[in-house]
């Protein structure tokens, strides 16, 4: 008998479940399974019949980029009964389930455990009531469960990210930006309330990525005698330096160290009184729950539920109930009770006031991140340390434009002045160094920027040639120049190695050089991720979702056009994101017979109900089969079946404000750019440092400017090796059934 697997999403709704379902769906039918979902949670599992459903491939079609949930969620009381759940048993057992995929709280995935736990006992009192066969009972000795976390507060131990946190990052930003508007035209403060009763991320992250002047958090109270006052204090430095407005974000569930609740009407109030000032609160509250979801939350749940089908598949009687999770970028399993019990430590840890374990199990990543918030909140002009001289560090943007420069110019620019040194903005990148187009930046200089999309500071793709070296050693020179900071994409990185090159010859290039990864391309040596790619891929899957719509009644297939170079990270990754059954990127080629193979599919597909075809292609997949003749071909072949349009989505994709994600990596590398930088220059005897950071397995990683030959492919612009490749085979694996018989090789992730 062929598994059956049952889906269900429980608890609080978050963006991303329906992702999530999808996967599980298709994953399950690519698998050989047979799939159920489970309507309203464990409510609609104790009610039984029309609440447990049959899944087919078409009914998860044109969910992925849904908010909330379409299976329903729910929270049920009779569920913790253990009548409730003996009901549950039965009707899971009518349609021969054995096997839950569990999408939904900390509460939800011990509630699964409960049952599995339960399992026999409750097929013993079945079987004795006549409700259950024996041989019902044989073959359904035991339950299978995989549990996901969906979650906007990424509250969970186990897993660096939840399903839904990065869209209710999104959510938080889009006010945090819109309020700094009218913030500044009144020279006003803002308190913002945003969720997370146990858990500070949503806080945290929001307060880097809006450069916010403060955020209370539960895991991290204040470590003063007196929080108002030092609050107050931060907020008038601020107003010396100029600014205008003022923002704090306050947790929901933000306690005092003496683990008293900071609610958003004592800082208010605290404002109000200590600086006179007009203060307004704003609750943010469910709008950050809703929403379509994010290209990261699409993809994370997609591998996610996935993994979780593997995980069932793969179970054998013994296997305890597993989580599947995401560390460094990886998709991983724990045992679900370790997971649960930690977060459990987590929320008493906090209630008990031991606030160093509460940060402590929150991870590195958690703590360097509110590391560098506490140094940018604190920030201020300083002197220079004394014996140490006064450094002038150039920072320039170079190559495209990228959503998230200006986040990694504010913090440079921030961190130096805090650190007592001076720093140079350079315009226009390499253009400006020729031309000795710099200036010194000031501390408002860069008010406002975190939130920027573009570059203020102006960026070129030029690359210095040999005659240009001696009047860049001189501009150097004359601006005593100490160090130089580039922010930005390949031709950024060539100038620096061609600077490291001639360190031999031109003397004022023998200072330390660090490179940070900003291209919309993502395809830099030594970084995962580039600044400015999640901006370019959310852009894109929210036209591509305005592209579709634009064709619900009528048979049409898109090809779509996007950006990335020789590099198919955008391609492939918006792929993913939208649910296209096809991308083409350079990495694979583009061959006659693929070309066949994908008629004959949308040919099928269409003669068989499909109403929608999405193609998404890599502007430089193939110079001869570019997307008018794929659309040509297609429009061709397809008969009557389908038409087919167009869409080449240009430079939209380089432009908006940058996302979360994009702001928050740009604000961490540079910080640990500054570090290195700063260090560099009072370690005199070592050579300089002539490097390119990155976040690579989600840590910061630095490769030597020399090495970048070995790692990189100089014709195509792009790593040798290429992480997001791995995905390549979830792509294929969602978008149509499969029609291997020989069983499933299970894409790495
Ligand atoms: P979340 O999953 O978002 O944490 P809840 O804590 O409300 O949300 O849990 C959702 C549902 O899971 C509850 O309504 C209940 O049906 C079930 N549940 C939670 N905890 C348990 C438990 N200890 N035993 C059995 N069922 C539970």
């Amino acid at each position: 008998m062929k598994k059956r697997i049952g889906v269900l999403t429980s608890g609080g709704d978050a963006p991303g479940m329906n992702a999530a379902v999808r996967a599980v769906v298709r994953g399950g039918l690519s698998s050989g399974a047979e799939m159920f979902a489970i309507y309203e949670g464990y409510s609609g599992m104790i009610d039984g019949g029309n609440s447990v459903r049959t899944m087919d491939w078409s009914s998860v079609g044109g969910i992925l980029h849904r908010g909330g949930t379409v299976i329903g969620s729910a929270r049920s009381d009779a569920f913790r009964t253990v009548e409730g759940r003996r009901r549950a048993v039965r009707n899971l057992l009518e349609h021969d389930i054995d096997a839950l995929v569990v999408i939904g709280g900390d509460g939800s995935l011990t509630g699964a455990n409960v049952l599995r736990q339960e399992w026999s006992d409750h097929l013993v009192a079945l079987l004795e009531a006549g409700e259950i066969t024996p041989q019902q009972a044989e073959d359904h000795a035991y339950l299978t469960i995989a549990g996901i976390v969906g979650s906007i507060d990424n509250d969970m131990w186990g897993t660096d990210m939840t399903i839904g946190a990065d869209t209710a990052l999104h959510r938080i930003i889009a006010a945090t930006d819109a309020i700094s508007s009218t913030a500044a035209s009144h020279q006003r403060a803002f308190v913002l309330e945003v969720m997370g009763r146990h858990a500070g991320y949503l806080a945290l992250m929001s307060a880097l990525a809006s450069g916010a002047d403060f955020a209370f958090i539960p895991e991290s109270p204040p470590d003063v005698p007196d929080w108002r006052a030092t609050l107050c204090e931060i907020l008038s430095d601020g107003r010396k330096e100029g600014r205008r407005d003022s923002m704090v974000i306050v947790a929901e569930g933000a306690v005092d160290r003496e683990g008293n609740p900071i609610t958003a009407e004592d800082v208010r109030s605290a404002i109000a009184e200590g600086l006179n000032e007009d203060v307004r609160i704003t609750v943010l509250g469910h709008v950050q729950r809703g929403g379509s979801p994010s290209a990261f939350d699409r993809i994370l749940s997609t591998r996610m539920g996935v993994a979780a089908v593997r995980t069932i598949m793969e179970a054998t009687p013994e296997d305890e109930p597993m989580l599947i999770g995401i560390s460094s970028n990886r998709i991983v399993r724990r045992g679900l009770m370790e997971c649960v019990n930690h977060n459990q430590e987590i929320n008493a840890a906090i209630n008990a006031r031991d606030f160093n374990k509460a940060m402590e199990m929150r991870g590195p990543g958690f703590q360097s991140a509110f590391r560098t918030l506490r140094t940018l909140v604190r920030a201020m002009p300083h002197e220079a340390p004394p014996n140490q001289r006064r450094l002038r560090i150039g920072i320039m943007n170079a190559g495209g434009p990228a959503p998230g420069m200006n986040a990694a110019i504010r913090a440079a620019v921030r961190l130096i002045l805090d650190k007592g040194h001076v720093p140079i903005g350079i315009e226009r990148g390499f253009r400006g160094l020729v031309y000795g187009e710099m200036r010194e930046l000031k501390w408002m200089d860069v008010d406002g920027w975190a939130a920027l999309g573009g570059s203020e500071l102006g960026t070129s793709r030029k690359v210095p040639r040999e005659n240009e070296y001696y009047t860049m050693a001189r501009q150097l020179e004359d601006n005593k120049i100490d160090a130089l900071l580039m922010v930005g994409g390949w031709a950024g990185y060539q100038s620096c190695i061609n600077l490291y090159n001639e360190r031999s010859v031109f003397k004022a290039f023998d200072i330390p050089i660090v490179c940070v990864p900003a291209s919309i391309n993502n395809n830099l040596p030594g970084a995962d991720f580039s600044i400015g790619s999640d901006t370019a891929l959310n852009s894109i899957a929210d036209v591509v979702d305005k592209i579709k719509q634009s064709a619900v009644a009528s048979n049409r297939c898109f090809v779509v056009e996007v950006m990335g170079g020789y590099c198919g990270y955008l391609a492939l990754m918006s792929a993913l994101a939208s649910g296209a059954e096809r991308a083409y990127l350079h990495e694979e080629g583009v061959t006659l017979s693929d070309l066949e193979k994908d008629i004959h599919f949308l040919n099928e597909g269409f003669r068989h109900g499909k109403r929608l075809g999405l193609i998404i292609r890599n502007e430089k997949s193939n110079p001869l089969y570019d997307t008018n003749f794929l659309a040509a071909l297609f429009e061709q072949e397809g008969g009557d079946l389908f038409n087919v349009r167009m869409a080449v989505l240009g430079h939209l994709q380089q432009g908006g404000d940058p996302t979360p994600y994009d702001r928050n990596t740009a604000t961490l590398l540079t910080a640990s750019a500054i570090e290195i930088v700063v260090e560099a220059c009072s370690a005199s005897e070592e050579e300089p440092p002539a490097i390119c950071l990155g976040l690579v397995d989600d840590r910061f990683t630095q490769t030597h400017l020399y090495q970048v030959s070995r790692i990189f492919d100089q014709e195509f612009e792009r790593p040798k090796k290429q992480w997001w490749m791995r995905l390549r085979p979830l792509a294929s694996m969602l978008a149509q059934p499969s029609q291997d018989s020989e069983g499933i090789n299970y894409p790495e992730m």
